[in-house]
């Protein structure tokens, strides 16, 4: 049955209200039997920043969790310009194709610093969008990385419910957002492109250590044996780098997102990671990890939330503040008496 198909029957004056109204227990019905306008519904609770539409969320997800966690979970990052919404477009339909069901999200950075956003303004990945087997989610929008972080997780756990099979969580390479992406996801592809040939020397150590996958995008027409050579330098760099998964020696391959080539031999590897990892162990003691540390920073983002909306703290902040940026108090001195006022 289409989704729009009950909807689409009812007369316009009823639909907003009973669209607003909508049980809860229909919500988690439409989820889990892959309704994609439910979904998208229910992953507008969990982003939403009222505390009502907070509540519902979280009701919703107690339901659905012990439905989450049989996908494999993908972070892509790279340079804009790299080819990060190509290679998605590719790589997703050519999995669709196969049966799988794909979902893709995004930890856009800059929505959090500048309020504009980096990889949301243009139109991204309109074929892949319209494919039924897909759902393309842009990223949440508002409050600190913290927080998107926090939305991002939860949308994840709702597309898994909904029986998303591959999720693709993007990001762009400015740092932060990628060490978030990297402790929720699975598997971590670093895509990189050619450039003027220092672009080794300009790449962060710290990335590259988190990659399971460097894949070097555009090798088509001229740029192939660029692409290639540029492989076998990251190829060497790698041997000089901590595995980011232990027990997976990082590989270094190329790829044309735009003609489909070594679209495959990725998904192959990404095929021999699960393997290797699921019998190892390491897939899902990664995965208990990853739980572990979010509980803890939902805890540190709830209780610094707490902290700051404390009437008490919001009155005195601003005069303690100015008396440690002054010199006349340490800053020890004034967490003391802030927890002492935070405390009461
Ligand atoms: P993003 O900013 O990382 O999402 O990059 P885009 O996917 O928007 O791609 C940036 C530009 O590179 C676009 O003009 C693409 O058409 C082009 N591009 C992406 N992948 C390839 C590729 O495999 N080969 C070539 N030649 N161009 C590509």
């Amino acid at each position: 049955m289409p989704d729009s198909f009950n909807q689409g029957n009812k007369p316009k004056m009823f639909r907003k209200k009973s669209q607003a109204h909508q049980p809860i227990h229909e919500l988690i019905h439409g989820v889990k039997s892959g309704n994609r306008r439910d979904l998208a519904k229910a992953i507008t609770l969990i982003e939403s920043n009222s505390q009502e539409h907070f509540q519902r969320g979280q009701e919703l997800l107690k339901e659905l969790t012990p439905h989450t966690g049989n996908s494999i979970r993908i972070g892509i990052t790279g340079v804009p310009g790299a080819g990060k919404s190509t290679f998605i477009e590719t790589f997703g339909e050519s999995l669709c194709e196969q049966g799988y069901k794909v979902a893709v999200l995004a930890v856009d950075p800059s929505s959090t610093v500048t309020g504009g956003s980096i990889l949301g303004d243009k139109t991204r990945m309109e074929n892949l969008s319209r494919n039924p087997n897909a759902f393309v989610r842009p990223s949440p929008s508002g409050g600190v990385l913290g927080g998107v972080h926090r939305k991002t997780r939860e949308t994840m756990l709702l597309c898994e419910a909904a029986g998303y099979d591959v999720i693709l969580v993007e990001t762009v390479g400015v740092g932060q957002s990628e060490v978030i992406v990297r402790g929720m996801v699975d598997f971590f592809m670093l895509l990189v492109i050619t450039g003027a040939g220092d672009e080794l020397q300009g790449m962060k150590k710290g990335i590259m250590e988190l990659a399971d996958l460097i894949v070097v995008n555009k090798a088509d027409g001229d740029n192939l044996p660029a692409a290639e050579k540029t492989r076998r330098e990251y190829k060497g760099i790698l041997h000089f780098l901590q595995p980011a998964t232990k027990g997976w020696e990082t590989q270094a391959v190329t790829c044309s997102a735009l003609h489909g080539k070594g679209i495959g031999d990725i998904w192959e590897a990404i095929a021999d990671f699960q393997t290797a990892t699921k019998e190892s162990g390491v897939f899902s003691a990664r995965r208990k990890s990853q739980t572990k540390e979010w509980l803890h920073s939902m805890i540190a983002d709830r209780i610094l939330n707490s902290f700051f909306h404390d009437p008490d703290i919001k009155r005195n902040f601003p005069d303690i503040e100015a008396e440690v940026i002054s010199g006349r108090k340490t800053a020890s001195q004034a967490v003391e008496r802030l927890m002492e006022l935070y405390k009461k």
